[in-house]
């Protein structure tokens, strides 16, 4: 990933999304923003027992960092639900009343920055670069489980007549197979997904989510990993695992 710096800002980008100029993305750090103490400094949740002129002025600063007046978010459940974004949806995004429960957006229209707020679960963009189609993906562990990523390609077939062969997709910082230590996976895994676990009882849910994304009918030489572990970077990222009070940093995606 190449890290970027603008307006008092610091976030990363994917060079395999980057060549699509059509695009805006940005996975931002937890730099430069407003919020202290456990949230410092660019959270962007009202979840997390920040306060709401922080978070709203965050906000403000990641669209006018990436030139959008739109940003979309959606009230994160670690699910399956994918919510197709169309006219009307954000406001400004600022506010952040009721939006719909979804883990997953997807749109087809330009101006719409669809928004997912992480501190260890990993967001997770495809675009098909065909059809102008973008997806942001909210998968924790949960979410893997339950396999959101599948769901939100096949939602991107059904309802907007991709081609999986067309997509490209990234998978951002997030916990990795290096601090995803399940002590309890017997009860909370189920025995698929134990041919990813190392012997020290350590997931690998990056793999897991490529293997997702290939099942769906990605190339694997379209799918991207950021190799960024938040446990390992709170310098730069929030990790629940490793902060527990902490803030959800930002991972953006939408067409210019
Ligand atoms: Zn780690």
């Amino acid at each position: 990933m190449m890290l970027q710096r603008k307006s008092g800002l610091m976030f990363m980008q994917f060079p395999a999304l980057k060549a699509y100029p059509e695009l805006l993305h940005g996975v931002f750090t937890r730099l430069g923003g407003t919020s202290r103490g456990a949230q410092a400094s660019l959270n962007v949740s009202y979840g997390v027992g920040d306060g709401d002129t922080q978070v709203k002025q965050n906000r403000r600063q990641i669209a006018q960092c990436l030139g959008a007046d739109r940003l979309v978010f959606a009230r994160q459940r670690h699910g399956r639900r994918v919510w197709a974004v169309r006219d009307g949806a954000g406001r400004q995004g600022m506010s952040d009343v009721a939006p719909p429960i979804a883990d997953a957006m997807v749109t087809d229209r330009a101006g719409y920055l669809l928004v997912i707020q992480v501190a260890d679960c990993q967001p997770v963009f495809i675009f098909d670069p065909h059809r102008g189609v973008v997806a942001d993906i909210h998968s924790g562990w949960r979410g893997s489980l339950k396999n959101v990523i599948g769901r939100t390609v096949e939602v991107m077939r059904r309802e907007y007549d991709c081609r999986p062969a067309n997509m490209v997709a990234t998978i951002g910082p997030s916990l990795g197979p290096c601090c995803s230590e399940f002590i309890h996976y017997r009860t909370e895994i189920p025995p698929d997904f134990w041919r990813y676990k190392d012997n020290r009882d350590h997931f690998d849910f990056w793999a897991i989510s490529k293997d997702q994304l290939v099942g769906a009918g990605l190339s694997a030489t379209k799918v991207v990993v950021s190799g960024y572990c938040t446990r390992c970077r709170t310098d730069l990222f929030y990790s629940y695992r490793g902060e527990g009070e902490t803030g959800r940093f930002a991972a953006v995606i939408g067409l210019r």
